[in-house]
Protein backbone atom coordinates (compact mmCIF):
# COMPACT_ATOMS: atom_id res chain seq x y z
CA UNK A 1 0.00 0.00 0.00
CA UNK A 2 1.28 3.37 -1.00
CA UNK A 3 2.28 5.38 2.37
CA UNK A 4 0.34 8.39 3.02
CA UNK A 5 2.19 11.61 2.80
CA UNK A 6 1.76 14.91 4.50
CA UNK A 7 1.54 16.48 1.25
CA UNK A 8 -1.07 13.83 -0.18
CA UNK A 9 -3.33 15.47 2.75
CA UNK A 10 -2.66 19.02 2.52
CA UNK A 11 -3.59 18.09 -1.65
CA UNK A 12 -6.98 16.57 -0.33
CA UNK A 13 -7.10 20.05 1.34
CA UNK A 14 -6.68 22.46 -1.28
CA UNK A 15 -10.35 21.45 -2.40
CA UNK A 16 -11.55 22.87 0.53
CA UNK A 17 -12.23 26.48 1.13
CA UNK A 18 -11.21 28.52 4.58
CA UNK A 19 -14.44 31.23 4.61
CA UNK A 20 -12.57 32.86 6.54
CA UNK A 21 -9.92 33.93 4.51
CA UNK A 22 -11.15 32.72 1.38
CA UNK A 23 -8.12 30.79 0.20
CA UNK A 24 -7.78 26.92 0.84
CA UNK A 25 -7.47 25.26 3.37
CA UNK A 26 -4.36 24.04 3.01
CA UNK A 27 -2.88 27.00 2.38
CA UNK A 28 -4.53 28.78 5.46
CA UNK A 29 -2.85 29.19 8.96
CA UNK A 30 -6.13 27.19 10.31
CA UNK A 31 -4.80 23.91 9.60
CA UNK A 32 -2.13 23.26 12.22
CA UNK A 33 -0.11 19.98 14.18
CA UNK A 34 -0.79 17.87 10.95
CA UNK A 35 0.24 14.72 12.10
CA UNK A 36 0.16 11.34 9.67
CA UNK A 37 1.06 8.23 11.34
CA UNK A 38 0.83 5.65 8.58
CA UNK A 39 -3.07 5.39 8.00
CA UNK A 40 -3.46 8.00 10.56
CA UNK A 41 -3.94 11.13 9.89
CA UNK A 42 -4.85 14.17 12.82
CA UNK A 43 -4.71 17.82 12.34
CA UNK A 44 -6.27 20.69 14.15
CA UNK A 45 -7.99 23.58 12.71
CA UNK A 46 -7.49 26.87 14.60
CA UNK A 47 -10.48 29.03 14.56
CA UNK A 48 -11.65 32.13 16.41
CA UNK A 49 -14.32 30.41 19.16
CA UNK A 50 -16.94 32.89 18.08
CA UNK A 51 -16.97 31.10 14.50
CA UNK A 52 -17.37 28.00 16.43
CA UNK A 53 -20.51 26.71 14.26
CA UNK A 54 -19.52 28.24 11.07
CA UNK A 55 -16.42 26.41 10.77
CA UNK A 56 -18.10 22.90 11.77
CA UNK A 57 -19.08 21.91 8.61
CA UNK A 58 -15.71 22.94 7.08
CA UNK A 59 -13.74 20.57 9.86
CA UNK A 60 -16.04 17.51 8.75
CA UNK A 61 -15.24 18.27 5.14
CA UNK A 62 -11.65 18.56 5.53
CA UNK A 63 -11.84 14.98 7.62
CA UNK A 64 -14.07 13.92 4.85
CA UNK A 65 -11.99 14.97 2.32
CA UNK A 66 -8.91 13.57 3.63
CA UNK A 67 -10.54 10.33 4.70
CA UNK A 68 -11.05 10.16 0.90
CA UNK A 69 -7.24 9.22 0.21
CA UNK A 70 -7.00 5.79 -0.94
CA UNK A 71 -5.39 3.85 2.47
CA UNK A 72 -6.05 6.31 5.54
CA UNK A 73 -7.52 4.22 7.69
CA UNK A 74 -8.53 6.92 10.14
CA UNK A 75 -8.90 10.79 10.20
CA UNK A 76 -8.85 13.02 13.36
CA UNK A 77 -9.94 16.50 12.58
CA UNK A 78 -10.58 18.88 15.87
CA UNK A 79 -11.27 22.42 16.45
CA UNK A 80 -9.18 24.27 18.77
CA UNK A 81 -9.86 27.81 20.11
CA UNK A 82 -6.52 30.24 19.27
CA UNK A 83 -7.29 32.75 21.77
CA UNK A 84 -7.25 31.94 25.32
CA UNK A 85 -10.05 32.62 27.72
CA UNK A 86 -9.57 35.28 30.49
CA UNK A 87 -8.15 33.82 33.74
CA UNK A 88 -11.47 32.47 35.65
CA UNK A 89 -13.69 32.03 32.81
CA UNK A 90 -14.22 28.86 31.32
CA UNK A 91 -11.25 27.65 28.72
CA UNK A 92 -13.01 27.39 25.27
CA UNK A 93 -14.32 24.18 24.51
CA UNK A 94 -12.34 21.67 21.57
CA UNK A 95 -15.03 20.25 19.75
CA UNK A 96 -13.98 16.74 18.42
CA UNK A 97 -16.47 15.26 16.14
CA UNK A 98 -20.28 15.25 16.90
CA UNK A 99 -19.12 15.43 20.91
CA UNK A 100 -19.85 18.78 22.71
CA UNK A 101 -19.19 19.35 26.17
CA UNK A 102 -21.54 19.06 29.08
CA UNK A 103 -24.87 16.92 29.42
CA UNK A 104 -26.57 14.09 30.52
CA UNK A 105 -25.62 10.73 29.09
CA UNK A 106 -28.11 8.85 27.43
CA UNK A 107 -28.50 5.75 28.78
CA UNK A 108 -27.49 3.89 25.64
CA UNK A 109 -30.47 5.45 23.86
CA UNK A 110 -30.30 7.79 21.14
CA UNK A 111 -31.91 10.79 23.34
CA UNK A 112 -28.87 12.76 22.70
CA UNK A 113 -28.43 11.98 19.27
CA UNK A 114 -28.48 15.27 16.80
CA UNK A 115 -28.69 17.28 20.13
CA UNK A 116 -26.11 20.34 20.83
CA UNK A 117 -25.60 19.55 24.80
CA UNK A 118 -24.39 16.23 25.58
CA UNK A 119 -22.07 13.59 24.22
CA UNK A 120 -23.81 11.01 21.68
CA UNK A 121 -24.78 7.45 22.36
CA UNK A 122 -22.65 4.88 20.33
CA UNK A 123 -25.50 2.77 17.72
CA UNK A 124 -25.42 -0.41 18.94
CA UNK A 125 -23.52 0.20 22.53
CA UNK A 126 -25.37 -0.09 25.89
CA UNK A 127 -24.24 1.01 28.62
CA UNK A 128 -20.52 3.03 28.90
CA UNK A 129 -19.05 2.62 31.69
CA UNK A 130 -15.63 4.54 33.33
CA UNK A 131 -13.22 2.93 35.42
CA UNK A 132 -11.30 5.75 37.02
CA UNK A 133 -8.93 6.40 39.42
CA UNK A 134 -7.57 9.86 41.41
CA UNK A 135 -3.51 8.57 40.77
CA UNK A 136 -1.87 5.87 38.91
CA UNK A 137 -0.74 2.91 39.85
CA UNK A 138 -3.46 2.17 42.00
CA UNK A 139 -4.28 -1.14 39.96
CA UNK A 140 -7.04 1.07 37.81
CA UNK A 141 -6.43 -1.28 34.26
CA UNK A 142 -6.05 -4.61 36.17
CA UNK A 143 -9.73 -3.85 37.98
CA UNK A 144 -11.10 -2.40 34.51
CA UNK A 145 -10.26 -5.65 32.83
CA UNK A 146 -11.10 -8.21 35.92
CA UNK A 147 -14.47 -6.31 35.69
CA UNK A 148 -15.06 -6.58 32.16
CA UNK A 149 -14.24 -10.39 31.56
CA UNK A 150 -16.78 -10.66 35.09
CA UNK A 151 -19.35 -8.87 33.43
CA UNK A 152 -19.23 -10.74 30.36
CA UNK A 153 -19.01 -14.10 32.63
CA UNK A 154 -21.93 -12.89 33.66
CA UNK A 155 -23.94 -12.92 30.52
CA UNK A 156 -23.06 -9.57 29.18
CA UNK A 157 -21.52 -8.57 25.44
CA UNK A 158 -18.55 -6.55 26.62
CA UNK A 159 -16.04 -4.47 24.66
CA UNK A 160 -12.70 -2.57 27.16
CA UNK A 161 -11.77 0.76 25.42
CA UNK A 162 -8.30 1.57 26.90
CA UNK A 163 -8.00 5.41 27.08
CA UNK A 164 -5.52 5.94 29.46
CA UNK A 165 -3.53 7.65 27.19
CA UNK A 166 -0.33 7.96 29.36
CA UNK A 167 0.06 4.62 29.68
CA UNK A 168 -1.95 1.98 28.39
CA UNK A 169 -1.67 -1.20 29.41
CA UNK A 170 -4.69 -2.96 27.89
CA UNK A 171 -2.66 -5.05 25.45
CA UNK A 172 -0.07 -5.99 27.97
CA UNK A 173 -2.72 -7.44 30.15
CA UNK A 174 -5.08 -9.02 27.33
CA UNK A 175 -2.16 -10.18 25.36
CA UNK A 176 -3.14 -8.65 22.70
CA UNK A 177 -0.61 -7.89 19.55
CA UNK A 178 -0.40 -6.51 16.04
CA UNK A 179 -2.05 -3.01 14.61
CA UNK A 180 -5.88 -3.04 14.73
CA UNK A 181 -7.36 -3.74 11.23
CA UNK A 182 -10.26 -2.42 8.58
CA UNK A 183 -12.21 -4.56 6.62
CA UNK A 184 -14.00 -1.83 4.83
CA UNK A 185 -10.95 1.20 5.48
CA UNK A 186 -12.79 3.12 7.84
CA UNK A 187 -14.17 1.33 10.35
CA UNK A 188 -11.38 -0.43 12.54
CA UNK A 189 -11.94 -3.65 13.76
CA UNK A 190 -11.87 -4.42 17.70
CA UNK A 191 -9.47 -7.28 18.65
CA UNK A 192 -11.22 -10.00 20.74
CA UNK A 193 -9.60 -11.62 23.52
CA UNK A 194 -11.11 -13.77 26.68
CA UNK A 195 -14.63 -13.20 24.73
CA UNK A 196 -14.65 -9.59 25.11
CA UNK A 197 -13.98 -6.96 22.42
CA UNK A 198 -10.93 -4.40 22.96
CA UNK A 199 -9.24 -1.81 21.66
CA UNK A 200 -6.50 0.59 22.93
CA UNK A 201 -4.91 4.03 21.86
CA UNK A 202 -2.01 1.70 23.02
CA UNK A 203 -2.41 -0.62 19.53
CA UNK A 204 -2.65 2.94 17.20
CA UNK A 205 1.21 4.17 18.15
CA UNK A 206 3.92 1.84 18.45
CA UNK A 207 5.45 1.29 21.95
CA UNK A 208 8.97 3.09 21.55
CA UNK A 209 7.31 6.19 20.34
CA UNK A 210 6.61 8.68 22.63
CA UNK A 211 3.57 9.30 23.75
CA UNK A 212 3.50 12.79 23.18
CA UNK A 213 -0.12 14.09 22.34
CA UNK A 214 -1.77 17.57 22.08
CA UNK A 215 -4.31 18.10 24.47
CA UNK A 216 -6.77 18.09 21.06
CA UNK A 217 -5.32 15.63 19.51
CA UNK A 218 -5.81 13.22 23.06
CA UNK A 219 -9.49 14.47 23.15
CA UNK A 220 -9.78 13.05 19.30
CA UNK A 221 -7.97 10.12 19.46
CA UNK A 222 -10.51 9.00 22.15
CA UNK A 223 -13.42 9.80 20.23
CA UNK A 224 -12.27 7.82 17.11
CA UNK A 225 -11.78 4.93 19.30
CA UNK A 226 -15.54 5.25 20.54
CA UNK A 227 -16.89 6.41 17.29
CA UNK A 228 -14.76 4.52 14.32
CA UNK A 229 -14.14 1.00 15.99
CA UNK A 230 -16.36 -1.39 15.43
CA UNK A 231 -17.78 -2.16 18.75
CA UNK A 232 -21.53 -2.92 18.03
CA UNK A 233 -23.27 -4.65 19.13
CA UNK A 234 -22.39 -4.90 22.88
CA UNK A 235 -24.13 -4.72 26.23
CA UNK A 236 -21.73 -3.12 28.29
CA UNK A 237 -18.30 -0.42 27.32
CA UNK A 238 -15.77 -0.63 29.69
CA UNK A 239 -13.59 2.68 29.42
CA UNK A 240 -9.90 1.99 30.91
CA UNK A 241 -9.78 5.90 31.85
CA UNK A 242 -6.53 7.92 32.42
CA UNK A 243 -5.73 8.26 35.87
CA UNK A 244 -6.30 11.95 37.56
CA UNK A 245 -8.24 14.09 37.97
CA UNK A 246 -7.13 17.18 35.52
CA UNK A 247 -7.90 18.56 32.20
CA UNK A 248 -7.28 15.54 30.12
CA UNK A 249 -9.79 13.49 32.16
CA UNK A 250 -12.15 16.11 32.77
CA UNK A 251 -12.93 16.65 29.36
CA UNK A 252 -13.06 13.22 28.53
CA UNK A 253 -15.28 12.59 31.24
CA UNK A 254 -17.38 15.21 29.47
CA UNK A 255 -17.52 13.90 26.15
CA UNK A 256 -17.86 10.33 26.70
CA UNK A 257 -21.74 9.20 27.01
CA UNK A 258 -21.02 7.38 30.55
CA UNK A 259 -23.94 5.60 31.81
CA UNK A 260 -21.57 5.68 35.11
CA UNK A 261 -18.28 5.79 36.78
CA UNK A 262 -16.40 3.48 39.09
CA UNK A 263 -13.58 4.74 41.20
CA UNK A 264 -10.82 2.73 41.65
CA UNK A 265 -8.90 3.05 45.23
CA UNK A 266 -6.28 1.86 47.56
CA UNK A 267 -6.79 2.49 50.95
CA UNK A 268 -3.96 5.23 51.24
CA UNK A 269 -4.75 6.67 48.26
CA UNK A 270 -8.35 7.49 49.92
CA UNK A 271 -6.67 8.77 52.47
CA UNK A 272 -4.57 11.03 50.34
CA UNK A 273 -8.02 12.07 49.21
CA UNK A 274 -7.40 11.72 45.36
CA UNK A 275 -10.37 8.99 44.95
CA UNK A 276 -12.24 11.98 46.44
CA UNK A 277 -10.93 14.38 43.77
CA UNK A 278 -12.05 11.74 41.27
CA UNK A 279 -15.84 11.81 42.76
CA UNK A 280 -15.72 15.46 42.55
CA UNK A 281 -14.72 15.23 38.68
CA UNK A 282 -17.49 13.33 37.67
CA UNK A 283 -19.89 15.21 39.83
CA UNK A 284 -18.99 18.48 37.67
CA UNK A 285 -19.88 16.28 34.73
CA UNK A 286 -23.74 14.75 36.05
CA UNK A 287 -21.97 11.55 35.59
CA UNK A 288 -23.89 9.28 37.78
CA UNK A 289 -20.82 7.43 40.17
CA UNK A 290 -21.62 4.02 40.98
CA UNK A 291 -19.19 3.40 43.22
CA UNK A 292 -15.91 2.61 44.99
CA UNK A 293 -14.02 -0.65 44.94
CA UNK A 294 -10.91 -0.82 47.22
CA UNK A 295 -8.14 -2.47 45.65
CA UNK A 296 -5.23 -3.81 47.22
CA UNK A 297 -7.30 -4.00 50.36
CA UNK A 298 -5.79 -6.91 52.30
CA UNK A 299 -3.22 -8.96 51.93
CA UNK A 300 -3.29 -12.85 52.90
CA UNK A 301 0.02 -13.96 53.70
CA UNK A 302 0.86 -17.26 51.70
CA UNK A 303 3.77 -18.01 54.70
CA UNK A 304 1.15 -17.65 57.92
CA UNK A 305 -2.40 -17.34 56.42
CA UNK A 306 -2.77 -14.43 58.21
CA UNK A 307 -4.94 -10.96 56.82
CA UNK A 308 -2.26 -7.90 57.17
CA UNK A 309 -3.51 -4.49 56.43
CA UNK A 310 -0.53 -2.95 54.33
CA UNK A 311 -2.14 0.00 52.99
CA UNK A 312 -4.43 0.09 56.02
CA UNK A 313 -8.16 -0.93 55.62
CA UNK A 314 -12.20 0.20 55.14
CA UNK A 315 -10.99 4.04 53.79
CA UNK A 316 -12.34 3.34 50.84
CA UNK A 317 -15.54 2.02 52.49
CA UNK A 318 -15.69 4.80 55.32
CA UNK A 319 -14.89 7.34 52.72
CA UNK A 320 -17.88 5.99 50.39
CA UNK A 321 -20.28 6.29 53.20
CA UNK A 322 -19.42 9.70 54.29
CA UNK A 323 -20.10 10.75 50.44
CA UNK A 324 -23.25 8.87 50.42
CA UNK A 325 -21.68 6.73 48.03
CA UNK A 326 -21.85 3.07 47.30
CA UNK A 327 -19.02 1.20 48.29
CA UNK A 328 -18.88 -2.27 45.21
CA UNK A 329 -16.35 -4.74 47.28
CA UNK A 330 -12.66 -4.82 48.25
CA UNK A 331 -9.80 -6.97 46.23
CA UNK A 332 -7.25 -8.40 48.05
CA UNK A 333 -3.48 -7.65 47.45
CA UNK A 334 -2.34 -11.24 45.84
CA UNK A 335 0.60 -11.98 43.81
CA UNK A 336 -1.70 -14.11 41.53
CA UNK A 337 -3.58 -10.85 40.66
CA UNK A 338 -0.43 -9.18 39.68
CA UNK A 339 1.06 -12.33 37.87
CA UNK A 340 -1.78 -13.54 35.90
CA UNK A 341 -2.03 -9.48 34.70
CA UNK A 342 1.20 -9.53 33.72
CA UNK A 343 1.16 -12.69 31.90
CA UNK A 344 -2.12 -11.61 29.91
CA UNK A 345 -4.30 -13.74 31.13
CA UNK A 346 -5.98 -11.99 33.82
CA UNK A 347 -7.29 -13.87 36.77
CA UNK A 348 -11.18 -14.03 35.93
CA UNK A 349 -10.28 -15.80 32.68
CA UNK A 350 -7.80 -18.27 34.51
CA UNK A 351 -9.29 -19.04 37.57
CA UNK A 352 -12.63 -18.49 36.95
CA UNK A 353 -13.54 -20.02 40.33
CA UNK A 354 -10.89 -18.83 42.74
CA UNK A 355 -11.76 -16.25 45.15
CA UNK A 356 -10.37 -13.14 43.71
CA UNK A 357 -12.30 -14.01 40.73
CA UNK A 358 -15.00 -13.95 42.91
CA UNK A 359 -14.72 -11.09 44.22
CA UNK A 360 -14.60 -9.17 41.02
CA UNK A 361 -17.91 -11.76 40.19
CA UNK A 362 -19.51 -9.77 43.00
CA UNK A 363 -18.86 -6.43 42.31
CA UNK A 364 -19.55 -6.74 38.34
CA UNK A 365 -23.13 -7.95 39.52
CA UNK A 366 -23.88 -4.52 41.36
CA UNK A 367 -22.30 -3.27 38.48
CA UNK A 368 -24.99 -4.47 36.28
CA UNK A 369 -28.08 -4.45 38.85
CA UNK A 370 -26.87 -0.70 38.82
CA UNK A 371 -27.07 0.00 35.00
CA UNK A 372 -30.32 -1.84 35.03
CA UNK A 373 -32.14 0.22 37.97
CA UNK A 374 -31.11 3.47 36.11
CA UNK A 375 -31.82 2.11 33.04
CA UNK A 376 -35.44 1.59 34.42
CA UNK A 377 -35.46 4.82 36.26
CA UNK A 378 -37.80 7.51 34.45
CA UNK A 379 -35.40 9.98 33.93
CA UNK A 380 -31.79 10.70 34.89
CA UNK A 381 -29.35 8.67 37.04
CA UNK A 382 -30.83 6.84 39.93
CA UNK A 383 -27.50 7.38 41.89
CA UNK A 384 -26.54 10.57 43.18
CA UNK A 385 -23.99 12.36 44.41
CA UNK A 386 -23.61 12.83 48.36
P1 LIG B 1 -3.09 1.46 37.11
O1 LIG B 1 -3.95 1.15 35.92
O2 LIG B 1 -3.87 2.08 38.24
O3 LIG B 1 -1.85 2.22 36.79
P2 LIG B 1 -2.37 -1.35 37.07
O4 LIG B 1 -3.66 -2.05 36.88
O5 LIG B 1 -1.46 -1.24 35.89
O6 LIG B 1 -2.60 0.08 37.72
O7 LIG B 1 -1.63 -2.06 38.29
C1 LIG B 1 -0.37 -1.67 38.74
C2 LIG B 1 0.39 -2.91 39.22
O8 LIG B 1 -0.26 -3.45 40.36
C3 LIG B 1 0.43 -4.02 38.18
O9 LIG B 1 1.68 -4.67 38.24
C4 LIG B 1 -0.68 -4.98 38.63
O10 LIG B 1 -0.42 -6.31 38.25
C5 LIG B 1 -0.62 -4.80 40.12
N1 LIG B 1 -1.92 -5.02 40.79
C6 LIG B 1 -3.09 -4.38 40.55
N2 LIG B 1 -4.05 -4.82 41.39
C7 LIG B 1 -3.47 -5.77 42.18
C8 LIG B 1 -3.93 -6.61 43.26
N3 LIG B 1 -5.19 -6.54 43.70
N4 LIG B 1 -3.04 -7.46 43.79
C9 LIG B 1 -1.76 -7.52 43.37
N5 LIG B 1 -1.25 -6.77 42.39
C10 LIG B 1 -2.10 -5.89 41.80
Amino acid sequence: MTEITRDMVLGALKAITDPMTGQPLAQSKTIQGLIVKGPHIGFTLEIDPAQAAQMEPVRKAAEDAVKAIPGVLTVTAVMTAHNEAPAGAPRPEVKAGTAALKGKQSQGTDKAAGGKSGPQAIPGVGAIIAVASGKGGVGKSTTAVNLALALHAQGKSVGILDADIYGPSIPRLLKLSGKPTSADGHTISPMEAYGIKAMSIGLMVSEDQPMIWRGPMVMSALTQLLTDVAWAPIDILVVDMPPGTGDAQLTMAQRVPLAGAVIVSTPQDIALIDARKGLAMFRQTDVPVLGIIENMSSFICPDCGGTHHIFGHGGARETADELGMDFLGEIPLHMDIRTTSDAGTPIVASAPDGPHAQAYQAIAAQVIAKLDAAADAPAGPTISMG
